[in-house]
């Protein structure tokens, strides 16, 4: 469906980016693989996702709370593609405190990382998806773009601001053939989350799976985890043409979460 098309996925070496990375490759998209970790597993994600799917794969570690090299990331993939088309913005970290013990320094790197990253990336592609006469805009914001839970200030904060970025990217393009829509997924088993399981375990005296169930069951109805393949499903379906009508909306995956 994506053959020839070119895809940058920002914070791809884990979790749900590599999950959309994947499906992505496997509809025939180039892909610029991004994101933190060790060198030689990160080379051979890139090989083995390249090895699998036979399209192109790169990677670039441009960190994302740094503007520079955001736009570096999107100057070298389409200078290595020959253009670019597809751009997800999904690198994120999370921090917990209550406002008052939330560090500086915290709330810098998750406005930075969660947020500004994709107003600097979507900024400098957009230009490349007008060229090309066609582009997908997908955001992993999250139910914290629509709620908000205790001790999530600076993500709740940079997620709902996704939104609003969404919005606006949506409206400015609308005449163009480019869509601008936010994923916004419930709870997730991937690294990101895994910490917060451990930090549960560890105060409440739990074992890591009774603090994993009583996390999911606290907050998402179905009482089960969304997995990173499913949003990559829906990342797959944002970029097809039933979806081009689509656009400045978000798409809660949830397990009902933000029903109640
Ligand atoms: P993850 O920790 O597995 O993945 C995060 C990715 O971002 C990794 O590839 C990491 O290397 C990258 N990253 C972090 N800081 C970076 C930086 N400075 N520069 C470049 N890359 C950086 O976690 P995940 O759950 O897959 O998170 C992906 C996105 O999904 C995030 O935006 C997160 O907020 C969102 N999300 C996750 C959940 C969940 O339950 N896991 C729920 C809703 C939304």
């Amino acid at each position: 469906m994506l053959k020839g098309k070119v895809a940058v996925v920002t914070g791809s070496t884990s979790g749900i980016g590599l999950a959309m990375a994947k499906a992505l490759a496997g509809q025939g998209c180039n892909i610029m693989l991004n994101g933190l970790g060790d060198a030689a597993a990160i080379e051979a994600t890139r090989k083995a996702l390249a090895d699998e799917t036979g399209v192109e794969v790169a990677f670039n570690g441009a960190d994302m709370s740094k503007p520079d090299q955001i736009r570096g990331l999107i100057q070298e993939t389409a200078d290595r593609f020959g253009g670019l088309h597809i751009l997800v913005n999904n690198a994120g970290i999370q921090y917990t405190s209550s406002i008052e013990e939330f560090p500086e320094d915290r709330w810098d790197a998750i406005i930075a990382i969660n947020l500004s990253s994709a107003f600097h990336s979507t900024k400098a592609a957009l230009p490349h998806m007008k060229k090309a006469g066609w582009g997908r805009v997908i955001n992993t914001a999250s139910v914290h773009g629509l709620v908000a839970s205790i001790h999530k200030a600076a993500y709740v904060a940079a997620k709902h601001g996704i939104m609003g970025l969404t919005k606006v990217t949506a409206l400015e393009t609308a005449e163009d053939p480019i869509t601008c829509n936010a994923i916004c997924p419930g709870w997730v088993r991937t690294e990101l989350v895994e910490k917060q399981i451990a930090a549960r375990a560890g105060e409440a005296g739990l074992s890591v799976e009774d603090a994993a169930r009583q996390l999911v069951e606290e907050k998402q109805p179905s009482k089960t985890f969304v997995t990173p393949e499913m949003l990559a499903q829906v990342a797959v379906f944002l970029c097809s043409d039933a979806a081009s009508q689509m656009t400045g909306v978000s798409v809660p995956v949830d397990g009902g979460w933000t029903a109640q």
